[in-house]
């Protein structure tokens, strides 16, 4: 019963069916508790404020009344006399004794001469598929097994017809994706199954009280044991084949992807074969040994605890746990990646000592009446036979041999880290160079880079040439260069009129002296050779960025950095607090007026790039810029970029085996790069970019490339925006838009990372808090208006009331304090991406989308391209303030960027009643309440009194099928705090009516706003 409780939510767990189901379904309500407190703050849920929602209390009630009632059956039912014989038995028992009764003849016929065995190896293989078969049957015949087996089925099936990836949006059943749906929904039931049932058949006999009967017949303890574990084998087999037809199920039924059967054979069956045995023989091993059953289930309860919560409690390294390897993520683009052969290996050695067990298991086999553990062991020698010493020495050879080699490859050949390590790693980092994030340093202005990409060969080598520029106003007599990524190796560093005055290898940081220091103006070149290489194979940080299908990679990765900043440093206060680092963070307050004259991230300024990379002949190479030569020669593909516009300092390289659909409009190349098999939003993507081209455009300014690129990604789920180049990741490329219902992700991602072309391409803003307000904030906005245009107003109600959940649930689980949008953190993801849409929209709603965009336009020609000091989110704002013509508007302005404002907005009963000239007199009663929430979320009352919207509808604006003609009234009326009412008179008498009706404002129950008309 727990486990089909634990099993379902679970199951439920981050599905798309709505919240109340899950409520309703959950016996013990923790899903109650969960969807009542989802929107409480941290000072809310310390306060212990819970309110009692109407769902909570049907759900409370059903689960309380249906325990009564079964209280009230059981006490109805209970008796204190012998329970009889059950009706099937009672058949059984007849069948028996008419089988008795019949007349024995034939059988005494047979009986007058006894039969003469054989013990020939061929009697003993039929014996031994009998008992295997046997084994099995047991299994599959008992009930439990079969509830299991169709429940792990059924909800396996609904999660997979629900799959949805990046922003639970649904994605096309492939393999990559559906796999790890069937693979985690099995899971838990194959161990159990493994577990319980080792347990039921090594004990079988005994419970039956014909062990001695079989054990006195003249088999070895192997012919005794194997059965079982083949039988048991058996049975697992079978349920993986079970979700393996799930999965192959749901490809058949959807139409857009074939069954993938070779890919679930390797991804799917066989490791989870080979794991469950090893699950297996560690349940016969410890049966065998165990006392009792139920001593031996605990044992291998303990084993499945350990095994589930063990890496989450430092027992990382997989070495540490029986059975367990390193994860093997998925990509339809690059399959297992590089990531398969550590896995195996892994299982090879677990399989040696699967089989160390087994023989144990066979050498203490119990045989005849009860014997305890120590004469069993005293026999041990005895049951040594030449075979059993063979497969001994042979199980042993393999077990230290493949340990050792996992050993040299995962720790000595490369570096394993727990979480812990990682943590005190940037502690140390912090603590020893921190202190040099204001120091003066040149900025890159200059990249030349030669890459060569040796893709089925892991590896990357680069030679690079940087020119460093002081654009400060101080001189400079020392440059801080760093290795930011653990995987990269500096091979030769030339920097003439410079010796190193400390080379710190263990953090990758070298500081350089300058024989004469760097005036103000100065330039230097610097030049450099990196190898980026995988050798062997990891048991973690396994080389994802090259892969023989594809490289993903970006500078960052490939060659060393100038300067040192707060990227990647430790944010969260707990841990801070843990490793002994000052409180304060250390990103810049808005305040910090110094910060502004820093270089972005330490050397993310402008400068100009040319790039050549060679990659092998059969993929296709990216980077940004103007392609200017190409050539194919000896199996390898070159290819030279050339970008003379100013380009953010962090640059992508990317190769694959890529299909490619090319445009051209208005002097602007529009190229996407995708992975044949991936067709589904090519287009979609195509329209997007050339809608937002033209939008943006003619909104914010002239775009600064000849191109725009779409470079498909494996791995990632969402996108990132490189200069003229917008990575995006498979899982875009993947989802299922084909229900016209469903939001638009693909457009509204394309439109985003497009729209970061002005925010971030052409603006850089700087690296301090409210950094992010001129990022992604602006990013959504522009995004929304594309979205608007290309798809509607339904869309984007979807998609705000998707970012207002993102935005009121980030806030129970923020780590740091929360700040207004004017000083967001870069990691407050819910506060600039969720926050900033709604914040955005409102403000256009308010003050009218050209006044925006004339704000944001002269924003972008203030300071296009321009260097330190960089902009701040009050720059911004500033732009905006001058173009809100009242005090209400200015108040909007305070309360969406400076200020954590909620509002709480209601409709209650609002009324229609037919006039004497056929007209409708309808009354719309309000009532509002505005908040201002401090940092940990507590709230005080504000005054309100400001336009919002309020609406009259002829169907339910939630509704799917809501449309513009629904539409009776909608307009901007002037509400204050408290109940107040608002009169129409209509001609249509309206259905539902209500106050903001698309949750413009930020209101955590915006299921009230909106009430049907009575009258
Ligand atoms: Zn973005």
């Amino acid at each position: 019963m727990l486990f089909l409780y634990l099993l379902s939510q679970r199951l439920m767990e981050g599905q798309a069916q709505p919240l109340s189901l899950r409520v309703l379904a959950d016996p013990l309500g923790m899903s109650a508790y969960m969807a009542g407190s989802r929107y409480l703050t941290a000072a809310e849920l310390n306060a212990g404020a819970l309110p009692i929602t109407g769902l909570t209390l049907v759900s409370r009630l059903l689960w309380v009344s249906t325990a009564l009632a079964l209280l009230a059956l059981t006490y109805r039912r209970f008796s204190f006399a012998e329970r009889g014989v059950s009706q099937r038995r009672q058949r059984k028992l007849a069948r028996q004794a008419a089988l008795q009764a019949a007349p024995a003849t034939l059988a005494q016929a047979h009986d007058a001469r006894l039969p003469a065995p054989h013990f020939g190896r061929r009697t003993s293989l039929a014996q031994f598929r009998a008992r295997a078969a046997m084994e099995a049957r047991a299994i599959v015949k008992s009930p439990l097994f079969l509830i299991l087996l169709a429940v792990a089925f059924a909800l396996t099936l609904a999660n997979l017809f629900t799959a949805s990836g990046w922003m639970d949006v649904p994605i096309y059943p492939l393999a990559a994706v559906t796999v790890p749906i069937v693979d985690s929904s099995f899971r838990t039931i194959l161990v159990i199954v493994a577990a319980y049932y080792g347990g039921e058949l090594v004990w079988r006999e005994r419970e039956c009280k014909i062990n001695l009967i079989v054990d006195a017949t003249p088999l070895g303890a192997w012919a005794l044991m194997m059965p079982k574990v083949l039988g048991l084998s058996i049975v697992l087999l079978a349920t993986l084949l079970v979700g393996m037809a799930a999965g192959l199920l749901v490809q058949l039924l959807s139409g857009s992807v074939a069954p993938a059967i070779g890919d679930y054979l390797l991804w799917y069956l066989l490791p989870g074969a080979v794991d469950m045995l090893l699950v297996a023989a560690l349940a016969v091993f410890v049966q065998a040994l165990s006392p009792s059953k139920y001593a031996g289930w605990g044992v291998m309860f303990l084993y499945i605890v350990v095994w589930t919560f063990g890496p989450s409690l430092g027992l990382e390294f997989p070495l540490y746990i029986y059975g367990s390897v390193p994860a093997v993520p998925l990509s339809d683009m690059v399959g297992t990646g590089n990531f398969a052969p550590a896995a195996w290996w892994f299982r090879l050695f677990w399989t040696a000592s699967a089989l160390l067990l087994l023989t144990a298991a066979h050498l203490l086999w119990p045989r005849g009446s009860e014997q305890p553990l120590r004469s069993r062991l005293r026999r041990v020698p005895t049951r040594m036979t030449g075979g059993t010493i063979a497969g001994i020495a042979l199980s042993a050879t393999l077990f230290v041999s493949s340990g050792a080699w996992i050993v040299y490859n995962t720790r000595v050949l490369n570096a394993f880290h727990t979480a812990a390590q990682e943590q005190r790693y940037l502690a140390d980092y912090e603590k020893r160079y921190f202190r040099y994030a204001r120091l003066p340093q040149p900025a890159v202005t200059q990249v030349q880079l030669d890459v060569a990409l040796y893709p089925s060969d892991r590896r990357a080598e680069v030679r690079g040439r940087y020119v460093l520029a002081n654009q400060t106003n101080t001189p400079i007599h020392e440059i801080h260069v760093r290795l930011m990524n653990p995987d990269l190796m500096l091979v030769r560093l030339d920097f003439p009129g410079a010796r190193i005055e400390r080379d710190d290898e263990a953090f990758g940081y070298r500081i350089y002296r300058l024989d004469r220091q760097m005036q103000p103006g100065d330039v230097r070149t610097l030049s450099f050779q990196t190898r980026r290489q995988q050798a062997g194979f990891r048991a973690s940080g396994t080389e994802a960025g090259i892969t023989p299908d594809a490289v993903d990679l970006d500078t960052l990765a490939l060659t060393p950095r100038i300067g040192m900043s707060d990227v990647g440093l430790i944010e969260d206060p707990a841990l801070r607090r843990k490793y002994g680092l000052p409180e304060q963070p250390l990103f810049p307050r808005l305040n910090d007026l110094a910060a502004t004259k820093l270089v972005p991230s330490g050397d993310a300024g402008w400068t100009t790039a040319d790039v050549t990379v060679s990659t092998s002949a059969n993929q296709i190479a990216v980077v940004p810029g103007q392609q200017v030569s190409h050539r194919i020669a000896a199996g390898r593909r070159t290819v030279r970029f050339v970008s003379g516009m100013p380009i953010k300092n962090l640059i992508p390289i990317q190769s694959a085996g890529y299909a490619v659909k090319t445009e051209r409009s208005a002097g602007v190349d529009y190229v996407i790069y995708y992975d044949p098999a991936h067709r589904w939003n090519v287009d979609r993507m195509m329209t997007a970019m050339r809608a937002s081209m033209a939008y943006y455009g003619a909104a914010f300014g002239p775009y600064q490339f000849h191109q725009v690129r779409i470079v498909e990604t494996p791995y990632r789920q969402g996108g990132h925006a490189y200069p003229a180049t917008l990575a995006v990741g498979e899982g875009i490329f993947e989802m299922d838009l084909s229900d016209p219902n469903q939001l638009d992700m693909v457009t509204m991602l394309t439109a985003h990372e497009l729209a970061h072309q002005w925010w971030g391409h052409q603006v850089l803003g700087a690296r301090m808090q409210g950094g992010s307000l001129l990022y992604e904030t602006l990013a959504q906005y522009s995004a929304l208006m594309v979205l608007r245009k290309l798809r509607g107003e339904a869309d984007i109600r979807r998609y705000l009331r998707f970012q207002l959940d993102r935005y009121l649930s980030g806030r129970r689980t923020q780590v740091l304090a929360e700040e207004p949008l004017a000083s967001v953190a870069i990691s407050q993801q819910h506060i600039a991406y969720g926050k900033g849409a709604l914040a955005m929209y409102l403000l256009q709603e308010r003050m009218g989308e050209d006044a925006v965009n004339r704000a944001l336009r002269r924003f972008v020609d203030r300071y296009r391209f321009t260097v330190a000091p960089y902009p701040r989110s009050l720059d911004l704002i500033a732009y905006l303030r001058a173009e809100a013509n009242s005090p209400e508007d200015q108040g909007l302005i305070t309360d969406l960027f400076e200020r954590i404002t909620l509002y709480d907005l209601k409709a209650v009963g609002p009324t229609a009643v037919r006039r004497a000239d056929g007209k409708w007199d309808v009354t719309v009663p309000v009532t509002a309440k505005k908040f201002y929430a401090n940092a940990r979320g507590s709230e005080t009352a504000a005054p309100l009194d400001e336009r919002i919207q309020v609406g009259l509808f002829a169907a339910d604006p939630r509704g799917a099928q809501f449309g513009k003609s629904d539409v009776i009234r909608l307009g901007w009326q002037n509400v204050r705090s408290g109940t107040q009412a608002i009169h129409f008179v209509t001609d249509r008498k309206p259905a539902y009516a209500g106050v903001d009706p698309y949750d413009l404002f930020i209101d955590r129950n915006t299921a009230d706003n909106v009430a049907p008309v009575s009258g």
